[in-house]
């Protein structure tokens, strides 16, 4: 029976994975807890904590993992996870994800960051810190992020066996064929290899980062009566950047005839057109670019574009703040 390296004071090791619906947390909050379970004789229960919408929308996976003798017998969510795993940048600006980490605990970030700067963005007191371009094995591999994230969590957990975890993903990819199980055991393997590690000392008689609750900015409590949208565009708050796999599409102004055919493929309308002259001096509206915080990337607008004024690009390539043309509503 494998040995868990340390324990909280319930007697499990504890993971939480903050994603994004779409990225895979949930299967590989299964696959892991199966691995465990199955191969390893450990006990363990996997679960997530998802919106209504699922894809796109914050999401948290928890896998618990005890004694293989021991039931568990607790069924809450990981408060005060030993390993955090961080899918996505952008959540750290929806949700307080690093709450509740224990002293010197494990964070995995998925960013082309180092981890003295992984540290500054999510404002982490110490402990080990791990980063991994993810986002560049999805692309190379033609795979989803979560067997990338496994590869991170085998490695830095010290305990969770590498092969216990290959049979875990081939059983459950195992219905999409052998080239898709190949793809992502590679890129499970490549994440175990790939990842920039760094420690810094915990402060004294910090035992956690202390546990934030979430506040929603509108709820039944302070909802407008009647149900009245007080903004045009009443998205304005929301931002679904996070639910890209890596790639962007760029628009070229010199290429752009403005003829719109982008503005009515795109299904979030993420297009900034203005009033304004075109070459001929003719008035009309004109394209002036792409409101990033809008675009998940699905790249319909490139594949529609009848001049190639818009292209499929990286997005680790690009500063998308600095490209974005921000509508203003
Ligand atoms: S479809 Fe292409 S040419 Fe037409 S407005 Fe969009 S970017 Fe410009
Ligand atoms: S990639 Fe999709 S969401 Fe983004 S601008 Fe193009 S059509 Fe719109």
């Amino acid at each position: 029976m494998s040995a868990l390296p340390i324990k909280n004071e319930n007697g499990y090791f504890e993971i939480r994975m903050e994603a994004i619906g779409g990225m895979g947390a949930n299967l590989a909050g299964k696959m892991l807890a199966e691995a465990a379970v199955i191969h390893m004789d450990l006990n363990g229960t996997t679960f997530s904590s998802y919106g209504s919408e699922k894809t796109g929308t914050p999401l948290k996976a928890f896998v618990r993992l005890g004694p293989g003798d021991e039931e568990i017998a607790i069924g809450g969510p990981v408060v005060n996870p030993h390993i955090l795993v961080i899918f996505h940048t952008i959540l750290r600006d929806i949700l307080p994800v690093t709450s509740g980490l224990i002293k010197d605990g494990i964070v995995i970030v998925n960013s082309t960051m180092t981890p003295a700067e992984a540290k500054e963005f999510f404002d982490l007191p110490g402990g080990h810190i791990y980063v991994l371009d993810c986002d560049k094995i999805v692309i190379e591999e033609k795979v989803k992020i979560n067997t990338v994230m496994m590869g991170a969590i085998t490695k830095v957990s010290n305990f969770i066996e590498p092969d216990a975890v290959r049979k875990a993903i081939t059983k459950g990819l195992g219905k999409f064929g052998d080239k898709i199980v190949q793809a992502n055991i590679k890129a499970f393997e490549r994440a175990m290899n790939e990842m920039q590690y760094e420690h810094f000392d915990w402060p004294e008689g910090m035992d956690e980062i202390p546990i934030a609750k979430v506040t929603q900015k509108i709820g039944y409590m302070n909802a407008p009566l009647g149900g009245a949208i007080l903004n045009p565009g009443n998205t304005i708050d929301r931002d679904v950047s996070g639910s890209r796999a890596g790639w962007i599409p760029v628009w070229h102004e010199d290429k752009c005839t403005h003829c719109g055919i982008c503005e009515t493929a795109c299904p979030d309308l993420c297009f900034t057109f203005e009033k304004g002259v075109d070459k001929n001096g003719k008035e009309g509206m004109m394209n002036r670019g792409i409101d990033y915080q809008y675009c998940k990337g699905c790249l319909k607008c490139v594949s529609v574009c009848p001049v190639d004024a818009l292209t499929k690009e990286k997005e680790a390539d690009f500063d998308v703040d600095k490209i974005r043309r921000a509508k203003t509503f």
